[in-house]
């Protein structure tokens, strides 16, 4: 009665064998990878519905997102940190650039992500004083959001606003992207 069990066994053995060093080798280094290659803010959804939104702007970006913006080399540089490949150290390391060592910004505080330079990168220091208080005269309720909803407003406006409201905050954030002149070398 056993030989058939063990004649299973001996032929799942192998199989889950060959599965196993298939995930290992294969699946999950390559799942990390990609990962790896997300947007901090993707990284960062509270839940799997915000990640797929999150992911979703980014394969499928929304028609009129830049809402009416107009100035076209603006509208370039936002729409590169958008897809995670603008000048910033984190876009290029992660994706393999010769010239970027390491993901750190040259101010050495942290990864130079689009938070750090939207936020808190003391370089811009002068450039984000402008922008905070456009987004206070666009709406104080703004410089109440947390760093994470305030960098995805700058980014991408917010559908709960009036067309109007967002393509203020678009257009402001165009401006500080240009004023920093962090974007003003060649990408590559
Ligand atoms: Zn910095």
């Amino acid at each position: 009665m056993a030989y058939p069990i063990l004649h299973e066994t001996a032929i799942l053995f192998p199989v889950f064998f060959v599965i196993q060093i298939i995930l290992v080798t294969v699946f999950f280094p390559y799942t990390i990878k990609e990962w790896n290659k997300l947007d901090r803010f993707i990284m960062d959804s509270n839940s799997i519905n915000i990640f797929r939104q999150n992911l979703l702007r980014i394969i499928k970006p929304v028609p009129n997102s830049i809402f009416g913006a107009c100035d076209s080399q603006g509208v370039k540089l936002l729409t590169r940190l958008r897809l995670g490949l603008s000048h910033l150290r984190e876009h290029k390391f992660r994706h393999g650039f010769n010239d970027t060592i390491d993901p750190f910004c040259p101010c050495t505080m942290e990864i130079e992500s689009v938070s750090h330079f939207y936020l808190r990168c003391h370089q811009f220091d002068i450039q984000r004083l402008s922008l905070m208080n456009e987004l206070f005269i666009i709406n104080p309720n703004i410089l109440q959001y947390d760093e994470n909803s305030l960098t995805k407003l700058l980014l991408y406006g917010d559908n709960l606003f009036s067309y109007e409201m967002n393509s203020k905050i678009i257009n402001a954030s165009i401006n500080y992207i240009k004023e920093s002149k962090r974007f003003d070398d060649q990408l590559f």
